[in-house]
């Protein structure tokens, strides 16, 4: 089959591999209808995420229907449609039991390299899925409805926003600013502005970013510009800064923004992927403004996509116009030009 796979320096192609198969018996095998490139796909060809094998299939989010199964699979079964999770958790260990899925003690991902298992991913035309019964959502009942492009999201980026969003706890007189116009940014910008809080703020230092989260997607934005972003932030709240920032952007300058945007004994969440980076923190600074700093770690999926895909099904949340391009998946090397260009804010890719 053809698929996406790492090649040297950073780049990709598209090549022929092995088709998957059912490997233990509760494996799942799915035939891809779609598939889309992630950030955490381009922090991995960067090197900042370590562990990338040569040759190894990449990619996480994906929709398809079900081709082969182990003997042990209960729960799914042949032709379904599913929604595939990024994240890949055993469902038996103590904090898969507790729904704390993202810190399950054999927590996998697919296709995110080495040290995250070493499983092959989704931008392929079909992949194996390990214990298929937890890590497959059916896509039937409320959410057959659902087209291929409006559940994909929710296997990683729209529902990390739900992640985050949860993370950030807020409440009905919160001002929430989200750092980072990508797509887990409008999606936890969005997720909080559902949850209801009192006003939510995207900022972003590209103007262009800024304007899609307004002009697009419906939402209160900024473009950070100069050495003081905190400035630019109270001026637009009349002076006092907001009550939670997101760092959805998984940068050292992202993550210092986020600290310096929030209010005194205020809430962070780092909600952006961070890898081999290092940061000396000003323990003085963050001990005396008394910041309440929350990692994300990776998203909890299994506990927030049923939120997610319901909220779409109800319309509270329109994924598609996230989608600014839909390519074949053999010009799968044009759209990480695009993505990493920052042409394109998310791309779809049909094998
Ligand atoms: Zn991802
Ligand atoms: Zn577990």
């Amino acid at each position: 089959m053809k698929a996406v796979v790492c090649a040297p320096k950073g780049k990709v192609k598209v090549d022929e591999v092995p088709d998957p198969q059912v490997q233990e018996s509760t494996d799942a095998v799915v035939q891809v209808r779609r598939t889309a490139i992630c950030g955490s796909d381009l922090h991995l060809l960067d090197g900042t995420t370590p562990g990338m094998r040569e040759g190894a299939v990449i990619g996480h989010e994906f929709v398809g229907l079900i081709t082969d199964l182990g003997d042990d699979v209960e729960k799914r079964f042949e032709g379904t449609r599913v929604l595939g999770s990024f994240l890949i958790a055993c469902g038996e260990c103590s904090e898969c039991l507790a729904g704390r899925f993202n810190f399950c003690a054999k927590r996998r991902a697919l296709g995110l390299g080495t040290l995250a298992g070493d499983l092959d991913g989704a931008q392929a035309e079909a992949i194996r899925v390990p214990n298929a019964d937890l890590n497959l959502k059916t896509l039937d009942g409320a959410l057959s409805g659902l087209s291929d492009e409006e559940a994909l999201l929710a296997g990683d980026v729209m529902t990390t926003g739900f992640y985050g969003a949860a993370l950030a706890d807020i409440s009905r007189d919160d001002v929430v600013a989200v750092l980072g116009g990508g797509p887990v940014g409008l999606f936890c910008a969005l997720a909080c502005r559902r949850a209801g809080t009192e006003r939510v703020i995207v900022l972003d230092t590209d103007p262009k970013r800024a304007k899609f989260a307004k002009d697009v997607m419906g939402l209160d934005s900024l473009h950070l510009k100069g050495d003081k972003p905190e400035d630019v932030v109270k001026k637009a709240t009349g002076g006092a800064l907001p009550d939670v920032t997101v760092d959805a952007v998984g940068s050292i300058e992202g993550f210092k923004t986020s600290l310096r945007c929030v209010r005194d004994g205020g809430r962070v969440v780092v909600l952006g992927v961070y890898g081999a980076e290092r940061y000396e923190m000003p323990m003085g600074m963050i001990w005396i403004r008394g910041l309440d700093l929350r990692f994300a770690g990776m998203a909890n999926v299994h506990a927030h996509w049923n939120d997610a895909l319901l909220s779409v099904g109800k319309g509270e949340i329109d994924p598609a116009p996230a989608i600014t391009h839909r390519l074949p998946l053999e010009e799968a090397e044009q759209g990480y030009e695009l993505f990493r260009s920052r042409k394109a804010l998310k791309v779809v890719l049909t094998p």
